[in-house]
């Protein structure tokens, strides 16, 4: 086992960055370029490159973050002041943050235990009392939390039926699919983050995916303070500085490179996990149905009880090893308190018994093995 010279076993993290050698090759183009600005080749390349991974009329805009995609979703989706936007409770709070940012009201629907996403009968339910109460949602933000799809054809069912566009926060999903088809297009608008723990990274960044070339040409245009066009510096509607820089770009370039291979290591640690640890009757996995292929960006697994996935939270911590408590829901969030909400206990209980395990790919079979000892001794 590794220590430094202390005596302090090495630090293992949740996810953490992995380069593969392949992006100091863009980044020096950009500086023997000196293309060092918020366009250029390296945004092309890197936006091409994920059209041609995405495929199914992906117009992809490369941003600043994941967050800075979804603001934008919503403002081309129309979204503002006084409406109401229904969002999965489980998530990570960038999901629902441009929601406020837009003036809107967020409405959080509790999820099914199946994927952990959004619960479409839930969903279904929120939209009928919404709407009774004179309030039809003005778009709808589903999650492929940890990698997992969201019951895409239920909930596109639903949404069409009431004619609601979808957000599809896929920024933890790159590279997984649902019916063969990959997450990131299944919105009318999807987003992607490169933030440093995803899985791949820009060190920080983000995508909007749009349906066609005009949606993606406004989402530019948005992002670059909407300025009109001509050289007098001309505007007619408020816009944002949402580009990604070319040098960050060049990082992605050198990432969707290895993107492949990082989905199999993450699959393959997820598969390692449930070998050595499902016969520990305590542990629960969270399995891909049929038709769902995850990336597994983090292995979540649940524990028995709040308890017990405190104490092994604790018990890797004392081995220098990093684990966090599954998302804590929205509906929970202080921040969020006095907002409405559809649930129905799943995602509370989630949060209670869920961890996420070191599940970065640049993490070696030594450092597992050290994980899966340290669970295993917990439970003698
Ligand atoms: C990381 C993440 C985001 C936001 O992405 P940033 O690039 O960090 O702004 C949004 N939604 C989910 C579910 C995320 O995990």
């Amino acid at each position: 086992m590794t220590k430094n010279a202390s005596g302090v076993k090495s630090k293992i993290w949740l996810s953490a960055p992995h380069m593969s050698g392949f992006e100091e090759h863009f980044i020096n183009q950009a500086f023997k370029t000196n293309w060092i600005a918020p366009l250029g080749p390296n945004v092309d390349g890197f936006e091409n490159d994920l059209e041609t991974y995405l495929e199914h009329q992906s117009h992809v805009t490369a941003l600043s973050s994941g967050t800075a995609a979804i603001h934008l979703a919503l403002k081309l989706l129309n979204v503002s002041v006084g409406d109401e936007v229904l969002c999965q409770t489980k998530t990570f709070i960038a999901s629902v943050n441009p929601v406020i940012y837009v003036g809107a009201t967020p409405v959080f629907i509790d999820s099914e235990t199946q994927t952990w996403n959004m619960c479409p009968e839930l969903l279904e339910k929120a939209i009928l009392d919404r709407i009774s109460k004179g309030k039809k949602p003005k778009a709808i933000i589903a999650i492929n939390l940890y990698g997992m799809p969201y019951n895409v054809t239920h909930i596109h069912a639903i949404t069409k039926k009431y004619q609601i566009p979808v957000i599809e926060d896929s920024a933890e999903a790159l590279g997984s699919r649902y019916k063969a088809q990959p997450c990131g297009t299944f919105g009318d608008f999807s987003i992607l983050s490169f933030n440093g723990n995803k899985i791949i990274t820009t060190s920080g960044g983000g995508a909007l995916v749009s349906r066609n070339s005009e949606l993606k040409n406004r989402a530019i245009f948005l992002a670059t303070q909407a300025k009109d066009s001509g050289i007098n510096y001309n505007h007619s509607e408020v816009g944002f500085n949402y580009r990604m820089s070319n040098i960050l770009a060049g990082i992605g370039r050198g990432q969707m490179q290895v993107l492949e291979n990082r989905i199999q290591i993450r699959r393959a640690h997820h598969e390692y996990y449930k070998n050595a640890l499902s016969h520990i009757t305590e542990i629960e996995f969270l399995n891909e149905p049929e038709n769902y292929h995850s990336n597994r960006w983090l292995t979540a697994v649940l524990f028995k009880t709040k308890a017990i996935r405190d104490g092994v939270l604790n018990a890797l911590l004392n081995e220098n090893i990093e684990s966090r408590p599954s998302w804590k829901p929205m509906h929970q969030q202080p921040v969020f308190e006095n907002y409405p909400s559809y649930l129905n206990g799943v995602s509370d209980n989630l949060f209670e018994r869920g961890l996420c395990l070191p599940s970065g790919s640049s993490l070696t079979h030594v450092e597992l093995d050290r994980v899966n000892q340290v669970i295993k001794n917990y439970f003698g």
